[in-house]
């Protein structure tokens, strides 16, 4: 199976490319500074869209089974309501975690259309969902309802095309964003990560799935 996963240089995108790997599986991991030591390494900077083209045609012609989109930023934890949240930070959360998430799914379609059965799977968040609304991070928040919106209706629309589209939470996971507090470290997130992944299929397309594989809300 030919997987690729988006910022796979550290946290989470690293223990799916990790995890990946260990299965014997065929896998690219992008990034955006010098690619880490062995494996397959493809430079690619998702709010860069000057990018897309080159990354696709170095990629090359190989069908791709599992695209995994997980580079995402969260950049407005403990931004102040009055007078925080600038629109500069609104621009970068969603060039990061909305259109470079569409502009990597698009580059990539001729690979996916090659393999059977192609998967996509957004990394979103439970952050997400409309129905958990604490208030605050309402950039990260918005930025991830549209991933997970986004994700939706690409099910629809290559459901024909034997494409499935999976969004998914993958729990609070102790990284670089997820900070020192969360229970799970990145790995061992990432091992049973897989697990939902290995489930989406045509019957499954469209869901949004938290880490252990249970349905979340919308
Ligand atoms: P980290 O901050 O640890 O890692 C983020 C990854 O995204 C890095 O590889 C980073 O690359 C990459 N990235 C950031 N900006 C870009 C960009 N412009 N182009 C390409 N790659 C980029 O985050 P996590 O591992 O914790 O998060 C991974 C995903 O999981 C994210 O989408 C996040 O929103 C989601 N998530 C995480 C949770 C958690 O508890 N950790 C909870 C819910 C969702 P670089 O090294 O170059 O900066």
């Amino acid at each position: 199976m030919s997987v690729l996963v988006t910022g796979a240089s550290r946290g989470i995108g690293r223990a799916l490319y990790d995890g990946y790997l260990a299965r014997g599986e065929t896998v690219t991991g992008t990034c955006r500074g010098d690619p880490p030591a062995g494996g397959r390494w493809l430079r690619l900077d998702v709010a860069e869209p000057a990018q897309f083209a080159g990354f696709a045609r170095s990629f090359g012609d190989a069908p791709l089974d599992l695209l995994i989109c997980n580079a995402g930023v969260y950049l407005d934890k403990g931004q102040d309501l009055d007078g925080g949240y600038p629109p500069e930070m609104w621009a970068q959360s969603f060039a990061i975690n909305v259109t470079g998430v569409f502009l990597t799914i698009q580059a990539l379609l001729p690979a996916l259309r090659a393999a059977d059965e192609a998967k996509v799977a957004i990394i979103s968040s439970q952050m997400a969902s409309d129905s958990n609304a604490p208030g605050r991070s309402y950039i990260y928040r918005a930025s991830k309802a549209a991933a997970l919106n986004l994700g939706r209706n690409l099910a629809a629309d290559l459901a024909p095309q034997g494409i499935s589209v999976g969004v998914y939470h993958p729990g609070w996971v102790r990284t670089d964003m997820g900070a020192t507090r969360p229970p799970r470290t990145a790995a061992q997130s990432a091992r049973r990560r897989v697990q939902p992944f290995d489930a989406l299929g045509p019957a499954t397309t469209g869901c949004f799935e938290t880490w252990d594989g249970r349905a979340h809300p919308y």
